[in-house]
């Protein structure tokens, strides 16, 4: 599995997935037409296009790169309304393959009520789309906190190695975040040096890890004493931690 980054508008990640053994080339969430083309064209085809949600950002680029491609949209159930072009339509937990490459569906609400991730269990990678990204999450649009919560535990109870894919580049802000409730975090700090290297050097900071995430994403660490102790909220339950978090990223 031959995976590209495809940097989008002013901080969308799309990607490429290129299978070598069947010659198959996807591409996760194309954001616009033109940034991702430039990339597919040095294979010349696009198999399929897999959407995480149906936000614009996520989905522009669909009907221009099915008619060019003649491609395959792949979406999510709850979503077939609303995602431009779908013909496959995924359930929940569902295994389905582009190429020889199986993934997973991961039902995952909370941002919006028909996001899924894709797991590739063999390569040990998945998208999150926008519920998980590096040191944070997603805004809730049109789930709950509830939810968004249990989605993040999904992904959370992933192989510790798999690696993150996420929607957009918000790491510098999440890391911030992170800093300002977890400032003794060592494992912040280590990471905090290596994203400022990469930023500088106009690189991408994903992926990440789910064991990186576990260790330094505040919004995966509601259940930790500390992190309780820096909010004043030490008798409260992981769902109220995570709440008041949310809270405070979206007004920060
Ligand atoms: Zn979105
Ligand atoms: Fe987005």
């Amino acid at each position: 599995m031959i995976i590209e980054i495809i940097p989008c508008l002013n901080d969308n990640y799309s990607y490429l997935i290129f299978d070598k053994e069947t010659n198959t080339v996807s591409i996760i969430d194309p954001s616009e037409f033109n940034n991702c083309d430039r990339i597919i064209k040095k294979y010349n085809k696009l198999d399929y296009i897999l959407n995480t949600h149906h936000h614009a950002d996520h989905v522009d680029g669909n009907l221009k790169l099915k008619e060019k491609y003649n491609s395959k949209i792949i979406g999510f159930d709850l979503d077939k309304d609303r995602i431009p072009g779908i013909d496959i339509i995924l359930k929940e937990n569902q295994t389905e393959k582009i190429g020889n490459l199986e993934f997973k569906v991961i039902f995952t609400p909370g941002h919006t009520k028909g996001h899924i991730a894709f797991f590739f269990p063999k390569e040990k990678v998945v998208f999150t789309g926008d519920t998980l990204f590096s040191l944070g999450c997603g805004r809730i649009f049109e789930g709950t906190k509830k939810e968004m919560y249990k989605s993040l535990n999904k992904i959370k109870n992933l192989p510790s190695e798999t690696k993150i894919y996420c929607g957009h580049e918000y790491t510098k802000s999440n890391l911030d975040f992170c800093l300002k409730y977890d400032s003794k975090n060592f494992f912040l700090k280590e990471k905090m040096l290596k994203i400022k290297t990469k930023l500088k050097d106009s690189q991408p900071t994903v992926p990440t890890t789910i064991r990186e995430e576990i260790k330094t994403n505040i919004f995966l660490r509601c259940d930790d004493p500390i992190i309780k102790r820096s909010l004043n909220l030490n008798n409260s339950s992981e769902d109220e931690v995570f709440s008041k978090l949310r809270d405070l990223k979206d007004n920060f």
